[in-house]
C-alpha cells in the first residue's frame, strides 16, 4: 500500500463500549482513524455506570510498585501497559474531561462527584467531537471469511463491518444484564484463541447461617474488621448477606478463597471483630464489667461490639450460648471462625477472572490466532481486587491495544 493514504482512510471497528473500548476509540480517533464503536446494548458504558452507583473508584493513589503487585500473576504483563498509562495519567484524563478526582481516606481515587454519569456524558461529547460513530444494538457474532466482524442488527439482519482492524473490548461475564455476557469465549475458542476459563472474582461466598441470623442480619455491614485467611490478614469491611458474606475485605481474598474451596470443598476465615485491641486488653475489660448483666450488654460495653458481631460469635463460634469466661470470650472476639462453603456465581461477581490468555497475545494485544484483531479490558486473563485496579487495567489495556492497532496499520502502510 502506498504511504500517500491519508489517516482518515484507515478505519477500526471497536466492539464493546465499556471503558476499555471507549478509551481505545478516543485514542484512535484522535490519531485520525475513522472509528466505529459497536455494542449489543441500547446504550454505552452500562457497567461503568453501575460501578459509579457505589462511588466510582477510578484508581488508587498508592506507590506504583505496590499498585502493580495487586495484579498477582498478571503483573509482569500488565506492568508496562500500566506504566505507560499510570494512575496519575488516568486522573489527569478525568480532570481534563471536567471530572476532577480526589483521594479518599483509604487511598482510593474517586471523581469528586463520585458518580460515573457526568464523566461518561463528557466523554461521549468528546468522542462525538472526534467523529467516533456509534452503532448500538449491534451484537457481534464473530468474523466472516474475509476477516470482517459480523454483527446482528436490531432488525435481525446481519452486517459485516468493513475496517482495517478490529478491536474487541467485550468485558468479562459478570452482571450479564449490563451487556458483557461472555458469549465471545466460544467464538474465540473456535478460532483457536488461547483461553483460560472465566471465573467469578471479587465475589461473595456462601456461609451456612441459621435462619434467625439470616432473617435479622442479612444486609448488615461488619465494620472495622480484620479477616485472616491462611497467612494473610486484611483489615476492612464486609457485609452479611442472605447467602453469606461479601464486601471489600472478602473480595480482596476472593481469588485465594475460590481456589481453596475448589481444592478442599470449604475454606475457614478467621474474623477479628475488635482489631484495635489485643486479647489481653479485651479479657481485662470483659472481666471488669459489672456482674449480672446480659452477655450482649457486656460485650457491647467491653468490646463495643454491634449486635451483628455478637450474633456472629454465637452463630459461628460458640453456639447459642457463648462462653462466660473472659479470656475465652476475648479469644473468640479475636478469631471468630466462619466456614465458607461455596462461591457465588459470575452473575453476581464484581469482575471476572480468566479470559484471553496472555500467551495468545502479542505485545500490542493482538490475537496471535487472528491477526488484525486486538483485545482490551476485562476479557483478558487478569484479575485484581477492588480498589480502582479493575478500571485502571481496563484503561491501560484499551490504550495499549489502540497503540497496537496504530503500529500494525502504520507498518502495513509503510510496508
Ligand atoms: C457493581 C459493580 C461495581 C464496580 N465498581 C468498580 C469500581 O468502583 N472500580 C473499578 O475499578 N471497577 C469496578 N467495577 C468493574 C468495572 O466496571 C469493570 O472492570 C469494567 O467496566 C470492565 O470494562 P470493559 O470495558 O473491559 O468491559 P465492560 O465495561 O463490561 O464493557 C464491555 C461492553 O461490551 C459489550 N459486549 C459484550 N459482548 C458483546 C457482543 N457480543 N457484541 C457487542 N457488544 C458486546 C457489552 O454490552 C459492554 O458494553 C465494578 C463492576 C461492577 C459489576
Amino acid at each position: 500500500m502506498s504511504d500517500t493514504t491519508s489517516p482518515r482512510s484507515r478505519s477500526v471497528a471497536i466492539i464493546g463500549a465499556g471503558p476499555a473500548g471507549l478509551i481505545a476509540a478516543e485514542m484512535l480517533a484522535a490519531a485520525g482513524l475513522a472509528v466505529s464503536v459497536h455494542d449489543r446494548m441500547p446504550s454505552v458504558g452500562r457497567k461503568l455506570l453501575m460501578a459509579g452507583r457505589g462511588g466510582l473508584n477510578l484508581t488508587h493513589s498508592e506507590p506504583l510498585e505496590t499498585f502493580l503487585g495487586r495484579y498477582g500473576a498478571s503483573a509482569p504483563r500488565l506492568a508496562p501497559l500500566i506504566e505507560a498509562f499510570p494512575p496519575a495519567a488516568l486522573r489527569d484524563w478525568a480532570e481534563a474531561l471536567g471530572a476532577p478526582t480526589f483521594v479518599g481516606s483509604s487511598g482510593r481515587v474517586f471523581p469528586k462527584s463520585l458518580k460515573a454519569s457526568p464523566l461518561l456524558r463528557a466523554w461521549l461529547r468528546r468522542l462525538d467531537g472526534l467523529g467516533v460513530r456509534f452503532a448500538l444494538r449491534d451484537d457481534w457474532q464473530g468474523f466472516d471469511d474475509a476477516g470482517r466482524a459480523i454483527v446482528v442488527r436490531p432488525d435481525g439482519s446481519t452486517a459485516a463491518i468493513e475496517a482495517d482492524a478490529t478491536l474487541l473490548a467485550l468485558g468479562g461475564a459478570s452482571w450479564p444484564r449490563l451487556g458483557s455476557n461472555g458469549a465471545w469465549t466460544g467464538i474465540l475458542a473456535a478460532r483457536g484463541v488461547e483461553m483460560t476459563p472465566l471465573l467469578p472474582a471479587n465475589v461473595g461466598f456462601r456461609a451456612e447461617w441459621s435462619e434467625p441470623f439470616r432473617a435479622r442480619f442479612a444486609g448488615t455491614p461488619l465494620k472495622a474488621l480484620a479477616v485472616r485467611f491462611e497467612d494473610t490478614t486484611l483489615r476492612g469491611e464486609a457485609m452479611v448477606t442472605a447467602y453469606g458474606l461479601e464486601g471489600g475485605v472478602i473480595y480482596a481474598l476472593s481469588s485465594r478463597l475460590r481456589d481453596a474451596i475448589e481444592r478442599d470443598g470449604s475454606a475457614t476465615l478467621s474474623l477479628d471483630l475488635a482489631p484495635g485491641r489485643d486479647a489481653a486488653e479485651l479479657a481485662a475489660r470483659i472481666a471488669s464489667q459489672k456482674p449480672g448483666q446480659s452477655l450482649s450488654n457486656l460485650l457491647r460495653k467491653a468490646a463495643h461490639l454491634a449486635p451483628v458481631a455478637i450474633n456472629l460469635m454465637r452463630e459461628a463460634g460458640g453456639g447459642p450460648t457463648l462462653p462466660r469466661d473472659a479470656e475465652e470470650l476475648a479469644a473468640l472476639i479475636k478469631a471468630v471462625p466462619i466456614r465458607l462453603t461455596g462461591i457465588e456465581g459470575l452473575e453476581r461477581a464484581i469482575s471476572t477472572a480468566g479470559g484471553v490468555a496472555w500467551s495468545g497475545l502479542d505485545d500490542g494485544l493482538m490475537l496471535k490466532a487472528i491477526p488484525g484483531v486486538f483485545v482490551a479490558g476485562e476479557m483478558i486473563d487478569w484479575e485484581a481486587p477492588t480498589g480502582g485496579y479493575l478500571l485502571q487495567a481496563c484503561f491501560a489495556t484499551g490504550i495499549a491495544a489502540a497503540k497496537g492497532v496504530l503500529a500494525r496499520l502504520d507498518a502495513e502502510q509503510s510496508g
